[in-house]
């Protein structure tokens, strides 16, 4: 099993092993590591396919692409030319994608083996792919507890070493969140950075690609290939890449701040806050100049992100009608009936509800009390957060107030929102954040630290966050 893209590299290119040997080894631990439900599918004939194509270009000395034999997966949302693509959905069942999502074509260009599709919550909805068609993912440090959401078949296979690194979404966590309680690294990069064409939309305006990985360099490399314009994502910026993986190396000291509130959150975990105070003392001794802040907006910021996600979330979703795509309502007799029960028997509980709330706020008596007010909020959060990140370098905290929580503990939705306090800021202001696997509690359950930086810095993001780790 390898944890580094360059040793893998190395020990290919010195004829110590092959991509189609690493790619086999990776099938087969995947298959001793079924209990885990974090893969849906292996691409078993493509992933191997791909791994001769790149040994054959290694023997003719032929030029390789930058992440050549990188074993990743990709999460149940993204699509990928000629293979099925569900969003852990039964309303997606058997669905073929037609085309490839612009970051698989930069995947495969760049000689990546992508090893198969990862398990997550019903249309990334969720914090603990519990929503999931396929049923919950296990936790690989503890296989009671949840993986986390709703990459949490990605964060799980990375823990796991069924793969190198994975591609997930963010919406509202859905990379930081899982990779914190996997005990993994996953960047969100800023929104804009990466294109999310062929990413199936849940929120358009938050959603964004990122990656899970064991360590910084390899979250360099995948950003840097995976990034950049594109003419089929208006919303994706051109501006250049940086060298991420180059410029790692940088030791300097920073301004950087925390909320004061946040820390003593009522819904923080113990061993979560003491981690930490452990982290900000770590980085004042370190020589970095420490701001304890408020953040007055804490309260406000989930209800925002829950009004405004499940309105894109209900006018995204009305795409799925029983007729373009995936399942469809056998019984249905005439239209109106199709849309009905195919989306009644298509959507899961969770993915129901979010659909009715976002009719709901949107709708002419509410809009003007729940939608405008949510954007209201966000203008707001997105503005100060702006202000903090032209004063200080880095805003630190921690990805989620507890650590991985039991299967089946958390039923009720308002607690499984609640989890997302601290993941949502980053999506609301677009702005890029990591979550770092630094801490454990007695239990040895990973605690990630969050580290948010302000649009575009994912250079300096990255390079401090190599010093961490
Ligand atoms: N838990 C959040 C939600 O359910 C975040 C999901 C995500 O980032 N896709 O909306």
């Amino acid at each position: 099993m390898y944890r580094s893209l360059k040793k893998l590299q190395d020990d290919v290119l010195n004829n110590q092993t092959t991509c189609e040997t690493i790619t086999r080894s990776y099938i087969q631990t995947i298959q001793q590591h079924q209990h885990l439900n974090a893969f849906v599918e292996v691409f078993e004939a493509s992933a191997i396919a791909a791994a001769k194509t790149i040994d054959t270009k290694i023997a003719n000395q032929q030029p390789l692409g930058k992440l050549f034999g990188l074993v990743i997966s990709i999460k149940d949302n993204i699509v990928y030319k000629n293979h099925v693509a569900t969003a852990a959905s039964k309303i997606l069942e058997g669905f073929k994608s037609p085309y490839s999502a612009t970051v698989i074509e930069k995947l495969i260009a760049a000689d990546a083996i992508i090893i198969g599709r990862t398990n997550c919550d019903e249309f990334a909805m969720g914090g603990s792919n519990e929503n999931s068609f396929y049923g919950a993912v296990k936790n690989p440090i503890d296989n009671t507890l949840v993986s986390g959401g709703s990459s949490g078949g990605a964060a799980a296979a990375v823990a796991a070493d069924l793969c190198m690194a994975a591609l997930g979404s963010d919406t509202g966590g859905s990379i930081r969140q899982p990779a914190s309680f996997c005990g993994i690294i996953g960047l969100k990069p800023t929104y804009g950075r990466v294109s999310r064409y062929g990413l199936i939309a849940y929120g358009s305006s938050f959603d964004q690609i990122g990656t899970f990985t064991h360590n910084i360099e390899d979250a360099a490399l995948i950003l840097e290939v995976i990034a950049g314009g594109d003419d089929y994502d208006a919303t994706c910026s051109k501006n250049a890449v940086p060298n991420y993986f180059e410029n790692l190396i940088q030791e300097k000291k920073y301004k950087i701040a925390y909320y004061k509130n946040v820390v003593e959150h009522e819904s923080i975990d113990v061993e979560v806050r003491n981690a930490c105070l452990s982290f900000l003392e770590k980085l004042k001794n370190d020589g970095h100049e420490i701001h304890p802040i408020e953040f007055a907006e804490l309260d406000y910021i989930v209800p925002a992100y829950y009004v405004l996600t499940t309105a894109e979330a209900s006018s995204n979703l009305s795409r799925f009608d029983g007729v373009r795509f995936g399942y469809h309502a056998k019984e249905a007799t005439d239209l109106e009936q199709t849309y009905k029960l195919t989306r009644s028997q298509g959507f899961g509980k969770e993915v129901q509800r979010r659909i009715m709330c976002g009719t709901f706020v949107l709708s002419a008596g509410y809009y003007d009390a729940y939608y405008s007010k949510a954007q209201k909020v966000r203008r707001l959060v997105a503005e100060k957060t702006k202000q903090t990140l032209e004063e200080v370098d880095f805003i630190v905290c921690p990805t989620a107030p507890t650590p991985a929580y039991k299967i089946g503990e958390v039923s009720d939705p308002i607690t499984s929102f609640l989890g997302d306090i601290f993941t949502v800021q980053a999506n609301i202001a677009g702005i890029p954040a990591i979550s770092l696997p630094l801490y454990h509690t007695k239990n040895n359950l990973p605690i990630g630290m969050q580290i948010m930086t302000a649009r575009w810095n994912e250079e300096k993001l990255l390079a401090f966050s190599n010093v961490l780790m």
